[in-house]
C-alpha cells in the first residue's frame, strides 16, 4: 500500500523522554478522509502508555486520541466529509462492524475488539497505529467526528475522550432536571464532568480533597462543593445523591460515596486507579445501590456530545503548550499541576 512519511512526536523506549519522529500514514482509501491536525489533547492515558505502565506498549509509540483538525483530503467513496471542513477524532478509529455491540452504536465495547487510535494493530499497514501527536491521519469516515466552527477549537480537543468519558455515563444513567449528582475529584475528567451534568439540567454537588479548588468548582458550574475529607459536610449528603460520577484515578473510600447515594442510586468509575478499590457489601444492599464503570462512548454517541457542546457553548479549560514542551506538560500532569488539559498546538510541530 502507498504511504505517505510525516511529522510525529514520540518515543522509542519507556524511559526515553519524547521527540521528533518520522511516521508513515496509509494514503487514502475510498472510505478514508486526510485530517491535517490542529490540535491534540494530552490525556493521562497517554503518559501510562508512553512509560509502557499498563503495559504492552508498542514501541516507537506516537500517543494522542484528542484530535482536532481540516479535511484535506477525502476517498472517492466518502459520504459524510468534504474538504475543507473540520473533523476529529477520538480513541478508536475501527472496529469490527459486526458484532452486537458494533450494531448497537457501542464500539467502545468491541467484541473483537476496537482499534484504537495509537499503540492498536493497524491492519492496513501491519505494525501499530499512531497518534495524533502529528502532522496528520487518515481514518475511515465513519470513526470521524463532525466539529463545529462555534467553539474555541484548541477546547474542543478534549471533548473528544475527556467529555465523551463524561457525557456517555451521564446520559446513560439519565442524569437531568430535578437529579442531585455528585462528581468526584476536578481534573481533566471532573472538570467536564461538572460542565456537562449542569448543562444537562442537573443539581451538581462536587467533592474534592482540597479547599483550595473550591472556588475553581464553584466557576466550573459546581452548585455545592464538599470537603470529602471531612465526616461532617459528607455526612449532609447522606442517601441524597442519585447519581456520583467518580473521576479519580487514585486510591480512595468508595464506601463514603456509596452511601450519600439514595436508593437505586449508582456510583460509576470513569477513573482508572491502579490498585483494586475494596467496596463494603452493606455500602451496595442497604439501598440496593450499584457500583459500576464506563469507558468512553460510541462514535453516534460522540457526535452527540459534540452537538450537545456546541449547543450549549461547552469546551475543555486548556493550557496551549507546543509540541517540545510535552515532556515538561508530562511532569506537571503527574503532579496534578494543570488546569484542566493541555492541548498541543501542532503547528508548532515542524
Ligand atoms: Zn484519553
Ligand atoms: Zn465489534
Amino acid at each position: 500500500m502507498e504511504t505517505k512519511n510525516i511529522k510525529a512526536f514520540g518515543t522509542e523506549a519507556a524511559e526515553a523522554p519524547l521527540k521528533t519522529l518520522d511516521i508513515q500514514r496509509r494514503a487514502v482509501q475510498a472510505h478514508d478522509v486526510e485530517i491535517e491536525i490542529l490540535y491534540c489533547g494530552i490525556c493521562h492515558s497517554d503518559l501510562h502508555s508512553a512509560r509502557n505502565e499498563w503495559h504492552g506498549t508498542m514501541y516507537p509509540i506516537v500517543p494522542g486520541h484528542e484530535i482536532v483538525g481540516r479535511v484535506v483530503k477525502i476517498g472517492d467513496h466518502v459520504k459524510n466529509f468534504k474538504v475543507g471542513q473540520l473533523a476529529g477524532v477520538g480513541c478508536m478509529v475501527d472496529s469490527c462492524r459486526e458484532c452486537e455491540h458494533c450494531k448497537n452504536d457501542l464500539e467502545q465495547y468491541c467484541d473483537e475488539g476496537n482499534i484504537l487510535t495509537f499503540n492498536s494493530a493497524d491492519k492496513h499497514l501491519g505494525g501499530h497505529t499512531f497518534g495524533g501527536y502529528s502532522q496528520s491521519i487518515v481514518v475511515d469516515e465513519n470513526y470521524v467526528l463532525h466539529i463545529s466552527d462555534k467553539l474555541d477549537l484548541a477546547g474542543v480537543a478534549p471533548l473528544l475522550c475527556a467529555g465523551i468519558t463524561t457525557y456517555s455515563p451521564l446520559k446513560h444513567w439519565k442524569v437531568g432536571p430535578g437529579q442531585k449528582v455528585g462528581i468526584v475529584g476536578i481534573g481533566g475528567l471532573g472538570h467536564m464532568g461538572i460542565k456537562l451534568a449542569k448543562a444537562m439540567g442537573a443539581h451538581v454537588v462536587v467533592f474534592t480533597t482540597s479547599v483550595s479548588k473550591f472556588d475553581a468548582a464553584k466557576s466550573l458550574g459546581a452548585d455545592e462543593v464538599v470537603l470529602s475529607t471531612d465526616p461532617e459536610q459528607m455526612a449532609k449528603h447522606a442517601k441524597s445523591l442519585n447519581f456520583i460520577l467518580d473521576c479519580v484515578s487514585a486510591e480512595h473510600n468508595i464506601d463514603s460515596y456509596l452511601n450519600l447515594l439514595k436508593v437505586d442510586g449508582t456510583l460509576t468509575l470513569v477513573g482508572a486507579p491502579m490498585e483494586p478499590l475494596p467496596v463494603t457489601s452493606f455500602s451496595l444492599l442497604l439501598g440496593r445501590r450499584s457500583f459500576a464503570g464506563s469507558a468512553i462512548g460510541g462514535i453516534a454517541e460522540t457526535q452527540e456530545m459534540l452537538d450537545f457542546c456546541a449547543e450549549h457553548n461547552i469546551t475543555a479549560d486548556i493550557e496551549l503548550i507546543g509540541i517540545n514542551e510535552i515532556n515538561d506538560a508530562y511532569e506537571r500532569l503527574l503532579k496534578g499541576d494543570i488546569k484542566y488539559r493541555f492541548v498541543i498546538d501542532m503547528a508548532s510541530l515542524k
